[in-house]
């Protein structure tokens, strides 16, 4: 079942409330569902929408172009791709490998500004998932700041689905943590993306300032994705 948009900016705010912090930016995520669910959106207010597809996000950007809305790209990306994503995103949250940084600097065009990014963590080591370990967070900032076309903005994390609260809340506070040690280094760092439909409101209390929702918002998906 989709949430009404006005519901789920309301339930961020009553987290974020409850835990004395700012209220998180909302991303929605719109993989998989139509350009006229985006531009629903869009007409409510909704400024900025993650992917995962390359393909299917370059033809929702070029269909909904007009709307003038921001797009981040969230899944995995292979180096191969960096080129339409450096041209057409504003923001690429995985960013975990050096190859990746530099593919995407060659790529971006000067006259559209640096492109946001962020480093993905794996936070909880799943062979399954992409991101770079916590240890490698710094050496990726460096050569995120040396290239002027990227802009260095924080850190992203997909926890695993932990059927333990005490264990979801744990890698959220562990990715604060690396999250605030990396701001305190890097000024322009303002941006820990953390939590989905399911955990959002666990995500907040430990200090996501971006939340990544797409069931909540569209109901399920029309495909699997
Ligand atoms: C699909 C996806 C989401 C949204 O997940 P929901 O459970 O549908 O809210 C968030 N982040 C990433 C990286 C995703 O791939």
């Amino acid at each position: 079942m989709a949430t009404p948009l006005p519901q789920i900016l309301s339930n961020l705010h009553n987290a974020a409330d409850a835990a004395g912090r700012p209220p998180p930016r909302l991303l929605a995520v719109s993989k998989t569902q139509p350009a006229e669910a985006v531009a629903a959106l869009a007409a409510q207010g909704q400024t900025a929408f993650g992917e995962n597809y390359v393909q299917e996000a370059l033809a929702k950007m070029q269909e909904l172009q007009r709307l003038g809305l921001e797009w981040h790209l969230i899944g995995h990306l292979q180096s191969n791709k960096a080129e339409p994503v450096a041209m057409h995103f504003d923001w690429v949250q995985s960013v975990d490998r050096p190859k990746l940084v530099t593919a995407l600097a060659r790529y971006r065009p000067a006259e559209r500004g640096p492109l946001n990014v962020l480093i993905q963590v794996n936070i909880d080591d799943e062979s399954s998932k992409h991101g770079c370990v916590p240890e490698d967070v710094e050496a990726l900032a460096a050569a995120i700041l040396a290239e002027p076309n990227l802009r260095l903005r924080g850190l992203m994390a997909i926890p695993a689905p932990w059927p333990e609260a005490e264990r979801r809340r744990d890698a959220f506070v562990r990715m604060r943590t690396l999250f605030e040690a990396l701001a305190a280094r890097h000024p322009q760092v303002d941006t820990l993306s953390m939590g989905m439909s399911s955990d959002y409101a666990e995500a907040i209390a430990e200090g996501a300032t971006l939340v990544r929702i797409g069931t909540a918002l569209f109901g399920a998906r029309p495909r699997p994705a």
